[in-house]
């Protein structure tokens, strides 16, 4: 077996058992803290010693939930709660809800309920981030949930602590960002459910760590010759990790040679300040993070940022990866389509769902796509 795809494997092992990673912590005796999207300040929890552990649902099928949310919530909300509620996250010691949609703020109350033995921090955001009040009020949040944070952990968070976290956090988007730069100029090295699962790994794993097994990668795949991409797709929306979707991209040919999806490049491409106070750093990356629903953008910044990723990266079309019952991602799509039509980009729209069975409309719809672009 090759070097790179011995590399790769490491962190699909990672990616698609999060609960041996959490049982790996506990062993050694750390304390997790569940992280619910979106946006929160997980540095914290680094920086006190734990280990956060991100939660964004995952392909099942659910029951406890829907006695909770009606069937019309989107799938994290639902596969979240019902793993919550199954005992998936048991050992966890709290979770942060943080409120950044309609759906999440039903979340921290259903939580409390449904699953008594993990308690909550709920972490509200300005919605108005990018004003001076609104920095200010974020940076007060963060300051709030330091305390909850010191409690839990029973240590002191110092700035210095904090500030190293968020340089720890800033080493791994840049990693994170060069990765996917590699992996579309290697595009059959590195297959796309490949791509997911590498990303994804950092969400259930201390962060420096992924940081170091990544750094390892992209050096290995740096050294190898680029294979022309073909078919090359921007990706938007909230989360794109689905081995079926992947599956029909890749038959079909499909390079995905940049992305706006919440769960990948939106989380990574903004970094944090470190030549100021940690907290303002953190609550000045909230407000400068671009590109998705679930942050309030009165100009609707995302669509300039996607044209100017298609264009920058040469992609031939867009994918809308829209998670179904997702309301920001709706409305977003409406001004998104307008501007990428006045862009002449090609656009598809599909429709997924963790909870999905049949993708025989989507594999139709790509295959489509394809013949289009
Ligand atoms: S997918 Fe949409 S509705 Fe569901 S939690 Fe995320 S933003 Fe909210």
């Amino acid at each position: 077996m090759s070097e790179v795809r011995k590399a790769l494997d490491a962190f699909i092992e990672i990616a698609n058992d999060p609960r041996a990673q959490l049982d790996a912590v506990l062993a050694e005796g750390k304390k997790a803290v569940g992280v619910m999207p979106y946006y929160a300040p997980e540095e914290l929890v680094y920086a006190a010693g734990m280990v956060p552990f991100g939660m964004w649902g995952a392909e099942i099928q659910v029951s406890e939930s829907k006695r909770y949310f009606p069937a019309f919530y989107c799938s994290i909300i639902h596969t979240i709660l019902d793993l919550g509620i199954r005992g998936e996250f048991k050992g966890l010691s709290a979770v942060m809800i943080p409120l950044t949609c309609d759906s999440l703020k039903g979340m921290g109350a259903n939580w409390r309920y449904g699953v008594k033995d993990i308690p909550v921090i709920d972490v509200a955001y300005a919605q108005n981030r990018k004003l001076a009040a609104g920095v200010e009020f974020t940076e007060s949040q963060i300051k709030k949930i330091r305390g909850q944070v010191e409690e839990l952990a029973g240590v002191k968070i110092s700035d210095w602590a904090l500030a190293k976290a968020n340089k720890v956090y800033n080493e791994n988007r840049v990693e994170c960002l060069e990765f996917t730069k590699l992996a579309a100029s290697h595009s059959k090295t590195v297959s796309l459910i490949d791509r997911a699962l590498v990303l994804k790994a950092r969400y259930f794993m201390a962060r420096d760590r992924h940081t170091v097994m990544l750094a390892e990668l992209n050096k290995l795949l740096a050294a190898l010759p680029e294979e022309p991409a073909e078919k090359k797709i921007v990706t938007t929306g909230i989360i794109a990790d689905s081995p079926e979707l992947l599956g029909i991209l890749q038959d079909n040919g499909f390079t995905i040679a940049a992305d706006q999806i919440t769960h990948e490049s939106v989380d990574f491409r903004c970094l944090a300040d470190e030549s100021i106070d940690p907290v303002k750093a953190m609550a000045k990356r909230l407000a400068e993070i671009e590109g998705t629903s679930v942050l309030y953008e009165p100009e609707k910044e995302r669509n300039a940022q996607l044209v100017q990723i298609a264009k920058a990266c040469g992609a031939e079309g867009v994918l809308w990866v829209l998670t179904k019952f997702c309301d920001p991602e709706e409305f977003d799509y409406v001004p998104g389509k307008a501007a990428l039509d006045a862009a002449g980009i090609p656009l598809l729209l599909v429709e997924i769902d963790q909870q999905m069975v049949n993708y025989e409309q989507v594999r139709t719809a790509i295959e489509t796509f394809k013949d289009i672009i």
